[in-house]
């Protein structure tokens, strides 16, 4: 059978549509915790293949000027970029790596903070749930670098990618690793930007580290339980649909120090669930224009905050610089003033 190379994956894989590819052989996972590692999920594997599609800068726009939500969830989050977009070139690609006759394990990006205690199955084995940290493959595999907000940054894009991987048994020539620091230059405005203070200033000294090779690689350690608030429909500051449904409501985001779990639990439920109808809201849901986006999400995850700092601010300033390879003819994407609404709900005024 024809040898399978690492280029002929990173060709057919561009060909089908991926915009990058990056391969990683399983020596750089020697330091993963062992739910988080791929060989957990194919002991045999050799080779981490971690593929990016781009999120369409123009998903941001309706967010940024404050006017229309659903093109991020759907088209750059959940609805199609994260369940079909990628999935298909991604599948494609698997099917091209066992034609030759080794096994590709499709991974989806799953969250490792959704790994609930679980026994192993077997004697010399985790639980099950095992994700990976894929921005952390995404390095391993020469795709770009974590930046200051534990966001991942790629050359060409910036910070405006989603990605997926493939674990196989294939063993592939893996890329070389980006330089630390070489993309994220710690200008600070992913803290500046975020709505909800979860990125601390490199003052605060709040860091993560981990090694691959020689490298080391270092961001803030986030504040997630308010990242999430602000991302999830938690943040009144962000979201203009709170403050139709609960005029007199008060919620300072940059106040709070819960769990991203506990978050989670705090934002789906008043996203999401439903009440009777009455004449101050006749929709039944609790946050009518939550619920909505949610729709367009495939009824599966959805975007409210719109990343205003990690990723909107981040990307504008990066492009400034010249410091992604896609580069737009109309300017800067952050062109007019942005808005942040109040934390405060100010109460609906009724006629004495
Ligand atoms: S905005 Fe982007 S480039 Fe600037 S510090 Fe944050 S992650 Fe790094």
């Amino acid at each position: 059978m024809k040898q399978l190379t690492a280029e002929m994956v990173k060709d057919f894989g561009i060909g089908q549509g991926l915009d990058l590819v990056g391969v990683a052989n399983i020596e750089r996972f020697k330091d993963a915790p062992p739910r988080m590692h791929p060989a957990a999920i194919m002991p045999e594997a050799r080779s981490v293949i971690v593929v990016a599609r781009r999120i369409l800068r123009g998903s941001w726009r309706g967010i940024e000027e404050g006017t229309y939500w659903p093109s991020y969830t759907y088209f750059g989050y959940h609805g199609l970029l994260n369940t079909l977009f990628i999935p298909a070139p991604l599948y494609e690609t698997a099917c091209f790596i066992e034609d030759f006759g080794w096994e590709a394990v499709p991974y989806y990006p799953g969250v490792p903070e959704a790994q609930p205690p679980e026994k192993p199955l077997r004697p010399g084995v985790v639980g099950p749930d095992v994700h990976l940290a894929i921005r952390i493959a995404g390095v391993a595999a020469g795709l770009g670098e974590m930046g200051w907000s534990k966001v991942f940054l790629t050359e060409k894009f910036g910070p405006r990618v989603r990605l997926h991987a493939i674990i196989t048994d294939a063993e592939l020539k893996p890329d070389p690793l980006i330089e630390p620091g070489s993309i994220c230059d710690r200008c600070m405005l992913c803290v500046v930007g975020c709505p909800s203070d979860a990125i601390p200033n490199a003052k605060e000294n709040k860091t993560v580290a981990i090694r691959i090779e020689d490298k080391t690689y270092e961001w803030a350690d986030i504040r997630l339980g308010r990242c999430t608030l602000s991302y999830h429909g938690g943040d009144p500051t962000v979201s203009p649909f709170i403050h139709k449904t609960f005029p007199g409501y008060e919620f300072d985001v940059t106040k709070q120090d819960v769990t991203e779990d506990a978050a989670y639990k705090l934002c789906w439920p008043l996203s999401l669930g439903s009440w009777r109808r009455t004449d101050e809201d006749p929709s039944g849901w609790l946050i009518e224009g939550h619920a909505m986006v949610e729709r367009w999400g495939q009824d599966g995850s959805y975007g409210i905050g719109g990343s205003r700092g990690c990723m909107r601010s981040c990307f504008d300033h990066l492009e400034k610089r010249g410091k992604t390879e896609q580069t737009f003819q109309g300017g800067a994407f952050i062109k007019r003033p942005r808005w942040i609404l109040p934390s405060k709900v100010a109460p609906v005024e009724t006629k004495p």
